[in-house]
This record gives C-alpha cells, structure tokens and sequence, in this order.
C-alpha cells in the first residue's frame, strides 16, 4: 500500500475484495465458506504488510496484531465484518477493517508504536445469512456465543459446528476467543452509514452516539373470511382494512415520537383471493430508537392503536413481540475523542444514532465502543449500487489514525502489567 494516497489503495483493496464471492455474478460472501477463506488470506496477506502478526480464533475471526510499546501494553481493538449479503454491496464491512489496517500501516511506515497494542479484527460472520443468526464472530469475541447455536443447520444441511470445523475452527474452544474487558480499552468501528442523513447533511463522517435498541413485533388480525359479492359491507369483518388503518397509524404515532422509526416490512393476507374477503392478516412492526424508554412508550402506544381499530371492527388483535434489543450507547469518553478528532478536519461535527445493528453493539457489552460513520451514497446499503467517495474515506482514515493518537496522548505510560 502506497503511502502517496492511502485511500485510493484503500479503495483497490475494496475491488479485490468484492471480487471474492461464492456467486459468480454478484457479491456474496457468507460465514465459513471457500469465499471467506480467499476473503481472510487476502486481508491477512495486507495485514502482515502493515507490520501485523496474523491469527485467526476457534470461530474464524481474522486478527492481524500490531504491538505496542511495552509487551505487557494493554489492547486496543478496531474492526468490522468481512461476510456480506447476498448480492451485496463492496463497503459494508471490508471498509472498516481496511481503513483501519490503513491506519496501522501508517504507524508501521513511520515506526511509530503506541503505548496500546493495536488489533484490527476481521469478523466472521455480522449478517447472518448462512445460519440466520446474527454477529457470531463478535458474541464469540463478546462471550455471549450461545452454544446450542452451533446445532444450527445451513439450507445445505451442514450444522454449525461442522461449518466451523471446515472451515479450520474449533467449535469446542469458542471460549478461548472470549476477550478479558481488562486487557482491553476498548473497540472502535468505522462503517457505511447506511443511512442518507450524512449525506443530507453534506458531512463525509458522523461520529455515532448510540447503536439504537430494537423491538419486532408479529400482530396477526383476524376477521371472517367471505363471499366478496355477498357479504353487504356493513356486516364485514374485514382484517385486511383493519390492517391497512394500523399501518397508516404507526406511520403516523411516529409523530409523537421524535427520531422514532417504524416500519411495518412485511404482510400477508389469507385466504389470498380476488373474490374473498380477507379473514386473517399477520404483519410485522419493526421500531426502532436510540432511548429504550422512548421505543418502549411507543409499543404500548401501537399495541393500544391496533385493539383500538380492531374493536371498532370487530378484529381479534394478537400481539406478539419476537425480537427486542436494547439499545447500546457508545462510550462518552471515546466518542469525544472521535469528535475531537474529526473536529482537526472539518468545521462541524455530525453526531447521530445507528439505526442498524453493528458488531460494535456487541462489543459495546463488555468494553468502551465508539463507531465512525462514513457518507455512503443515497443512503444504499446491502445492494450492489452501495458507494462512497475516495475523499470522505481519505477524511475517515485521517480522524480515525488522529483518534489513536489522541487516545495514545491519553495513555503516555503502559499499564502496569496484570498478573
Ligand atoms: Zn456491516
């Protein structure tokens, strides 16, 4: 990697990347697969360059390793994911373990060490689309790795644990992967936005204040089913209109809750024909906030709109709640420094929450965590047409190699060594 223009070299090393894929024609790259293994012997290879020792965990997390001044130094991790969607875009993960293998390669270029070791982790597996559950390699990192996960089968048929071992893992040493939160400052990510409120803003990085927390809720309508030509409409009990109402009222509670996102993605309607009326609807609510209470608030609020519409219809309303995740702040002290940072290039400095999940939220629960967000085009993500510009990458390597500095400013001396 040329020192001349380290984010063109950045952007080469995203190519090569996206050209690794288990599909011919399209980017995908999922957990323990043969494109995973190109995928870490490529970004391995550029670790070494950047003067890193190179490993991977029992779980196939790629960890390139650049000491620091003292043996007995303490850590301090960046990272993200090198697994993708199917038919993904080039960004979403590989960005911010290259920009960051960008970052040690400078310190490597100048013979800096800094008073903290510096670790760039390559996560397995952040997406989930081979085992549909998310973020394996960071709970493996985390110790929050269920494992009767690793009975999980593939559509293949192939489990977990033999996924893992094909691959050159070990499902029964996951915990040797588990981090001590002593022996580590903490974590920090540098990703896509995903979003088009960077973009909106004419900012080419965001400093990220919090991953928000999650509730997916199914809520089924049921009415009765009938003759579309026979049933007058008075005597209707049509679920699917009860339905549409709701959806135009979670639209509209959103209102009453600022920053609050919700979203109802999918929906189905039996019996399913052109002459029935429809007797039986389920839908999905997906809501979203960086404050736990106020997403809270609005699930009540939601649940007693839908009972609300489904008495004045004669609806049975069921709700069920299927995913909740709370909410995961990002360290103050780290996103100060990430601010500060960012502040040495540009004049103001755009904080704002992730309203999609990262490793970082997994991370986060047992160690400091602050996430760099970068301008990503129209807002795309997890589609081919995802892009940045080679400048704002340029800006998101300097303030995240001017946050070490910062953070090695903060720690002159090494920690005395634990015993
Ligand atoms: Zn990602």
């Amino acid at each position: 990697m040329s020192a001349i223009d380290l984010a063109q070299a950045v952007m080469e090393r995203i190519e090569a990347l996206a050209r690794i894929s288990e599909d011919p024609d399209r980017l995908t790259r999922t957990f323990g697969s043969p494109a995973m293994r190109k995928a870490n012997e490529l970004v391995g290879s550029w670790m070494r360059e950047a003067g890193m020792t190179v490993s991977e965990d029992a779980i196939g997390n790629l960890i390139g390793r650049y000491p620091g001044r003292d043996e007995w130094s303490k850590t301090f991790l960046l990272g993200s994911h090198l697994d993708t969607v199917r038919d993904a875009g080039k960004f979403d993960g590989p960005l911010g373990v290259i920009a960051a293998i960008a970052c040690v390669q400078q310190l490597h270029q100048s013979q800096t060490r800094l008073p903290f070791a510096i670790e760039v982790v390559a996560f397995a597996d952040e997406e989930g689309v081979r085992f549909q559950t998310t973020y394996l390699g960071s709970k493996v990192m985390a110790g929050s790795f269920k494992e009767q996960d690793l009975k999980r089968v593939d559509a293949a048929g192939v489990s977990m644990a033999d996924a893992i071992r094909a691959f050159g893992g070990n499902p029964d040493q996951l915990k040797s992967g588990c981090r001590d939160p002593n022996q580590v400052l903490g974590y920090t990510e540098l990703h896509i936005e995903q979003g088009p409120v960077l973009e909106k803003k004419y900012q080419p990085v965001g400093v990220v204040t919090a991953i928000a927390g999650a509730t997916r809720v199914k809520a089924r309508f049921t009415g009765q089913a009938g003759h579309a030509g026979t049933t007058p409409m008075s005597l209707r009990r049509d679920a699917l209109v009860a339905a549409a109402q709701f959806i135009a009222a979670v639209e509209a509670c959103t209102r009453d809750y600022p920053a609050l996102v919700a979203t109802v993605g999918q929906i189905e309607a039996r019996p399913g024909a052109s002459n029935v009326i429809p007797g039986d609807v389920v839908l999905t609510v997906d809501v979203r906030h960086q404050l736990d209470g106020m997403r809270t608030a609005a699930c009540a609020r939601l649940q007693e709109v839908a009972n609300e519409i489904g008495e004045k219809r004669g609806i049975i309303v069921d709700w069920e709640v299927v995913h909740e995740a709370q909410s995961v702040p990002c360290s103050r002290e780290l996103t100060l420094l990430l601010a500060k940072a960012a502040r040495r290039h540009l004049v103001q400095v755009t904080e704002l929450p992730s309203g999609a999940g990262h490793d970082a939220a997994v991370m986060g629960e047992i160690m400091p965590m602050a996430m760099l967000f970068v301008r990503c085009k129209g807002g795309i993500s997890h589609h081919p047409d995802e892009s940045v510009l080679v400048d704002d990458v340029r800006l998101a390597i300097a303030v995240l190699s001017d946050f070490l500095l910062l953070l090695a400013n903060q720690h002159p001396v090494a920690n005395k060594k634990h015993v």
